[in-house]
């Protein structure tokens, strides 16, 4: 298939994630000179225009108008005129209120050739991503999709909405500023106040959320989280027959504690189930680089251990900062308190002998004695903040432990966006390190986590002693493990059910 000069193309670029655009429309926004776009294009997508396309952004945002139809239309034609290849890139499908048709005829009376390629609608893939499917055998035969606006006028009249009003499933896009009087008109016409309903927010896009309430509760809910355009309504049976979507978490407000720059899949996975997730850069890593001397006589040393990933990556750097390998301690063992401080070992080549099966600090600490009865000599690679209660333990059972302080844990201010999700209420937030609780606690927030959920027992004393009083303790000490926990506190399937 061809793309010529002097013509427009009118591209549905899809709801929001970079790859629901066609094959068709990628080709041809490969090979345009001039790109034409709305406000929401993902900056991925247009990174696939060619270097030397113009790239225009024609989005309008409600409170600022950037470029009016007739605006947009002329810029279109012109271009095409001047013998450019046009690609106009539309949010979802050009032909859901998008202004598709005006701008189709717009070329046809300019004697413009224009081709259309279809997108995929956010009123059909919102949903989807929220799990939730438009039509379902014995639950919805057929859906109706209906904008909030039309002509600049709501459409929250009882004669606007009443040939919709009983869809099985009604989608409204451009609606949440009108959701109010619309639930209501639509409780007037009949439809049961207890009808389910989902607010798809930002659907594929950074920060999308799902709200779920009821016809009757919604208004209120929505204000309360504050929920924004660009969002599709969901109404209907379908939100809960959708519950095998797996959306235990719809709604939930988690807060989850992470050192600045560490990314989270933690987080990732707990958006998947519903949650409404605040990252919380409560500290900071910052490495420090111990010189290996002769205090730490690697030859003679019979274990290395590490109770957190950055402990292990920090002594994997220390040893390549001294230009050593594993050979400078060869016949040492390495103990690491979990499986994700093991990885990251094993990330530097350096393969874990010993992972207590439970109760971390304690686990490691009997079981470096089994495995060394006679005692022996430890290097421990810790942090700034680290407890002694690890290096009392294995003293006490005869290893003597040098400390060596590879990175320094350093108690981040919350900015506003924290404070505000803090200040608004959460459900629980997620402790991965002792050092998350003291800052919570320096911070004032500590008696404001809902559920404090621990990685495990030693991040549940720091949290307890900080003063939280929720407490739960994760039984796989992982991320994972953190996860697991959090459904298990906080699954809303009872709620859901009907
Ligand atoms: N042509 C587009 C719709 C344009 S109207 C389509 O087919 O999707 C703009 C409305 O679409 C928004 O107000 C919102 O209701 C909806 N919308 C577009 N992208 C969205 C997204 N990523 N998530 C949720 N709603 C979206």
């Amino acid at each position: 298939m061809t793309v010529r000069s002097g013509s427009v193309y009118l591209i549905g670029a899809g709801p929001g994630d970079p790859g629901l655009i066609t094959v068709r429309g990628l080709e041809i926004l490969g090979r345009a000179d001039v790109v034409l776009h709305d406000r929401l294009i993902a900056p991925e997508l247009l990174r696939r225009a060619r270097p030397e396309a113009a790239l225009i952004d024609v989005g309008k945002s409600p409170a600022n108008h950037r470029a009016s139809q007739e605006e947009i239309n002329d810029l279109l034609i012109s271009n095409a005129m001047e013998g450019r290849a046009v690609a106009r890139l539309k949010g979802g499908d050009p032909f859901v209120f998008g202004r598709g048709a005006e701008e189709l005829d717009a070329c046809e009376r300019a004697g413009v050739p224009c081709e259309v390629v279809p997108g995929i609608t956010s009123a059909i893939a919102g949903p989807a991503s929220a799990g939730i499917a438009v039509t379902a055998r014995s639950v919805a035969r057929g859906f109706a999709v209906v904008s909030g606006r039309s002509e600049q006028r709501a459409l929250d009249q009882l004669e606007d909405l009443r040939p919709y009003a009983h869809a099985d499933t009604l989608l409204l896009l451009m609606s949440v500023a009108r959701l109010e009087s619309i639930a209501r008109t639509l409780m007037e016409l009949g439809r049961s106040a207890s009808t389910p309903i989902a607010i798809v927010e930002r659907a594929g896009m950074a920060g999308e959320r799902t709200t779920i309430g009821e016809l009757q509760t919604i208004a209120a809910v929505a204000r309360e989280r504050d929920v924004r355009s660009p969002a599709v309504i969901v109404i209907g049976d379908v939100v809960r027959a959708s519950r095998s979507a797996d959306q235990r978490l719809a709604g939930r407000r988690i807060v989850v504690t992470r050192p600045r720059g560490a990314s989270s899949e933690l987080a990732d996975g707990l958006r998947r189930l519903g949650a409404d997730v605040a990252l919380a850069p409560l500290i900071e890593i910052e490495p420090v680089n111990p010189k290996i001397g002769w205090e730490h006589s690697l030859s003679d040393i019979n274990w290395i251990v590490a109770t957190s990933r950055h402990g292990a990556r920090g002594f994997a750097r220390a040893l390549r900062r001294a230009d050593l390998d594993a050979r400078a301690f060869a016949g040492a063992r390495i103990a690491a308190v979990g499986p994700t401080t093991a990885r990251e070992f094993a990330a530097a080549g350096l393969q874990v002998d010993l992972t207590p099966a439970t109760h971390r600090a304690l686990g490691l600490i009997t079981e470096m004695q089994v495995a060394t009865p006679a005692g022996g000599r430890a290097l421990f690679a810790r942090g700034s903040l680290a407890r002694d209660e690890l290096v009392d333990g294995l003293e006490s059972v005869g290893i003597e432990v040098t400390p060596m302080t590879v990175y320094k844990t350093n108690l981040v201010d919350p900015d506003d966006s924290v404070r505000r999700m803090f200040d608004t209420g959460v459900d629980a937030t997620l402790l991965a390190s002792p050092s998350a609780a003291q800052s919570l606690a320096r911070a004032g927030l500590i008696d404001r986590t809902g559920l404090a959920i621990c990685i495990g027992p030693t991040t549940a004393s720091a949290a307890r002693d900080c003063g939280a009083s929720n407490i739960v303790v994760a039984k796989d000490h992982s991320d994972h493990g953190l996860l697991e926990a959090a459904l298990a506190s906080l699954s809303y399937e009872q709620e859901i059910a009907s």
